[in-house]
């Protein structure tokens, strides 16, 4: 009497390899596997199932990602981030500029300046006023944007954003308490410790 032993085994092969821009270790070869479920008899597999995923691997870390990661690249991912920090920028400054709930024209053009010092590029008045107006009309989402760009920022980061919020504070003259609550909001929104913010503000009032 004998028994037919059969089942299912997944196998992982090798389906490309090549270069890659590995997250963690940089420029480096991958491999990218396939891992398929095959019909097993007597231990050995003879028919390929379904295919129960893919994977990419890197040779020198043996870390393993998703596919995607074949079209990453690190500039791409600079830029980006670039981008999202800037529209949080000036999302926060019109949020700053709002906070007393005057436009101020000097606030106005103070956003401006500051925007294209940093962007390097120039908005229209036309157009940093039609997006005051979006702002004030549906509230403020910049506490929103800025706590999504925060993980990416360093300490320098955040502090060029109260900087240029504080900027934008002082460009009528005064800094109420509105716009003080406001810069609390932010740094908070940044997961930026209140000390941390006090030490910003002592030397920015000097
Ligand atoms: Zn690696």
């Amino acid at each position: 009497m004998f028994f037919i032993i059969f089942g299912t085994r997944g196998v992982t092969s090798t389906k490309e390899q090549g270069e890659f821009n590995c997250p963690s270790c940089g420029p480096m070869n991958y491999r990218l596997k396939v891992v398929r479920r095959f019909f097993t008899l007597y231990f050995i597999p003879l028919i390929p199932l379904d295919s129960l995923g893919r994977y990419v691997e890197c040779a020198q870390c043996q870390g393993t990602f998703n596919e995607n990661v074949l079209s990453y690249q690190p500039s791409d991912a600079g830029q980006q981030m670039q981008a999202l920090f800037m529209i949080a920028m000036k999302q926060v400054m019109i949020g700053m500029l709002l906070a007393d709930g005057v436009i101020d024209d000097a606030e106005v053009k103070e956003l401006q300046d500051i925007f294209e010092e940093l962007a390097g590029v120039e908005v229209t008045e036309e157009d940093l006023r039609e997006e005051i107006d979006i702002v004030e009309r549906d509230g403020s989402s910049c506490l929103e944007m800025v706590s999504k760009a925060a993980p990416h920022l360093n300490d320098s980061g955040k502090e060029k954003v109260i900087r240029a919020a504080y900027r934008i504070a002082m460009a009528d003259g005064v800094f109420d308490e509105s716009e003080s609550e406001f810069l609390s909001d932010l740094s908070a929104a940044m997961d930026l410790s209140a000390a941390h913010l006090r030490g910003i503000m002592t030397e920015l009032m000097e």
